[in-house]
C-alpha cells in the first residue's frame, strides 16, 4: 500500500491525482492533502477520501476547514502554512508526494520531499526552474525516485533506456523534442494579440489546466520552462533540446538516437496517463483515459516555432543558457506578469515585455543556496511590480 501527500490537491492535477488513485483503493491510500483558499473543495475531498492531515494557506482558511470537517464527523488534523506543507511532504508516515502546488510557493514543501527520500511525482515545473542545481543534488543526496508528470517529460522519460540514471550522450541520445501545441494563438493575427482577454488566453484547445499554466500555454512561457525543467532531469544541454510545434498533442514528445531512431510517447491529451504511470512505476495501471485511435486522429503536423511571436520561448532559451539565478529571475517575472495580465492590469503581450526588461535589470548571481533563489525570486518580483505599474499607469493615462 502506496501512502500518498498530493500538495495542490485541489487543482488540476490534484484532482486528476485523486481520479486515478480511487480507481485503485487496493494499492494507494491518501496520508495529507493540501490547498491554498479552496475550502469547500478541500472538505468534501477530505470527506470522500479521509486524509490523516490536511493543510491550507492560513488561520483563517483552518478554522473554515475545521468547522467543516467537524460538521461532517471528519476526524483529519487540519495545519496551515508552509512549515506544514513542508511536514506532510516529508514525514514518515507517507512515500510518494505528488507536488502539484502551482508555482514558486511549492519549492519549499517540494524540496522537503526530495530531500526526505520520498518518491516524488514532480508536477511544480517551477520548483526545478528556480533551483535546478540544488534540487537534483538534493534527489541524489537521499536518494529520492523523482518521477516526472508534466506529459512532455514523462513522455521523455518512456523513451529513454532506463529512465534518467544514464547521461543522455552515453545511451546515444542526440537530442530531446519537445513538442508544444502552440496554444490558442498559433494561427492568430500577432497585431491582434495585445486585445486578448485572460479567457481567452485560458481556453487551451487541448488541455484543461490551471489558469497560470494556461496563460504559460498562450505566451509559449510554458514550454520555455519545460526546456530548463529537462535540462535539469536529463542532464540534456540547451543545444540539445528542440522544440516542435504539434498542434493535436498525440506525441507528448521524442527523443533522437544517434542511430537515426526517433522514439516517441503518443496517447490522448489527458493528465491521467503520466500520473498513472509515474504512480505505478515501473508497473501499469489503468488510468481512466481512453486508448488512441490514430484513424480517428487522422493527420499528424509538426512546424518550427515563431520565435517573434513567442518570445518568452526565446526569453527561457536565454535564461538556460545564462545558467546561475537567470532562471529563477525568469519564472518570478513570469510569474507576476502572468497574475498582472490575469487581473487585467496589462496586456497580453506586455508579460513578455515585463520578463526582458526585468531581465536586463537584474543581474544573475550564483543559485549557491536556496536562500540565494529566494532573494533573487523576491527582487525579480519587486522590479516586475514597477515595470508592472508604469505600463498599468501609461495605460489609464
Ligand atoms: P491549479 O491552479 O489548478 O492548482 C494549483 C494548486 O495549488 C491548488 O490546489 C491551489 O490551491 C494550490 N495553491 C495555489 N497557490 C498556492 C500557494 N501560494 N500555496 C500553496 N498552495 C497553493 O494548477 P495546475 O494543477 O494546473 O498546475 C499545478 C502545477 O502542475 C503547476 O506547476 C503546473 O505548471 C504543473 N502542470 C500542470 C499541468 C496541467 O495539466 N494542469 C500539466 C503539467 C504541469 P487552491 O485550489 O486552494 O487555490
Ligand atoms: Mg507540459
Amino acid at each position: 500500500m502506496q501512502r500518498i501527500t498530493i500538495l495542490g490537491a485541489t487543482g488540476s492535477i490534484g484532482v486528476s491525482t485523486l481520479d486515478v488513485l480511487a480507481r485503485h483503493p487496493e494499492r494507494y491510500s491518501v496520508y495529507a492533502l493540501s490547498a491554498h483558499s479552496r475550502v469547500d473543495e478541500l472538505a468534501a475531498q477530505c470527506v470522500r477520501f479521509r486524509p490523516a492531515r490536511a493543510v491550507v494557506g492560513d488561520a483563517d482558511a483552518a478554522a473554515r476547514l475545521r468547522a467543516l470537517l467537524r460538521a461532517a464527523g471528519v476526524r483529519t488534523e487540519v495545519e496551515h502554512g508552509e512549515r506544514a506543507l513542508c511536514a506532510i511532504a516529508s514525514a514518515a508516515e507517507t512515500d510518494t508526494v505528488m507536488a502539484a502546488i502551482v508555482g514558486a510557493a511549492g519549492l519549499a514543501p517540494t524540496l522537503a520531499a526530495a530531500r526526505a527520500g520520498k518518491k516524488v511525482l514532480l508536477a511544480n515545473k517551477e520548483a526545478l526552474v528556480m533551483s535546478g542545481q540544488l534540487f537534483m543534488d538534493a534527489v541524489r543526496e537521499s536518494g529520492a525516485v523523482l518521477l516526472p508528470i508534466d506529459s512532455e517529460h514523462n513522455a521523455i522519460f518512456q523513451c529513454l533506456p532506463q529512465g534518467y540514471g544514464r547521461a543522455p550522450a552515453a545511451a546515444g541520445v542526440t537530442k530531446i523534442l519537445l513538442t508544444a501545441s502552440g496554444g490558442p494563438f498559433l494561427k492568430r493575427d500577432v497585431a491582434t494579440l495585445d486585445g486578448v482577454t485572460p479567457d481567452e488566453a485560458c481556453a487551451h484547445p487541448k488541455w484543461v489546466m490551471g489558469r497560470k499554466i494556461s496563460v504559460d500555454s498562450a505566451t509559449m512561457m510554458n514550454k520555455g520552462l519545460e526546456v530548463i525543467e529537462a535540462h535539469w532531469l536529463f542532464g540534456t544541454p540547451a543545444e540539445q533540446i528542440e522544440v516542435v510545434i504539434h498542434p493535436q498533442s498525440v506525441i507528448h514528445s521524442m527523443v533522437s538516437y544517434s542511430d537515426g531512431s526517433v522514439l516517441a510517447e503518443l496517447g490522448n491529451p489527458d493528465m491521467r496517463t503520466p500520473i498513472a504511470h509515474a504512480l505505478a512505476y515501473p508497473e501499469r495501471i489503468a488510468s481512466g483515459v481512453a486508448q488512441l485511435d490514430l484513424t480517428q486522429v487522422g493527420t499528424l503536423q509538426f512546424e518550427r516555432p515563431d520565435f517573434e511571436r513567442f518570445p518568452c520561448l526565446a526569453l527561457a532559451f536565454d535564461a538556460l543558457k545564462a545558467g546561475g539565478t537567470a532562471p529563477a529571475l525568469l519564472n518570478a517575472a513570469n510569474e507576476a506578469a502572468v497574475a498582472a495580465f490575469l487581473d487585467t492590469r496589462i496586456g497580453f503581450r506586455d508579460i513578455a515585455r515585463v520578463i526582458a526588461r526585468v531581465m536586463d535589470e537584474l543581474p544573475h548571481g550564483a543559485a549557491a543556496s536556496i536562500e540565494a533563489v529566494m532573494a533573487q525570486d523576491a527582487l525579480a518580483r519587486a522590479a516586475a511590480g514597477r515595470v508592472i505599474d508604469a505600463i498599468a499607469a501609461r495605460a489609464a493615462g
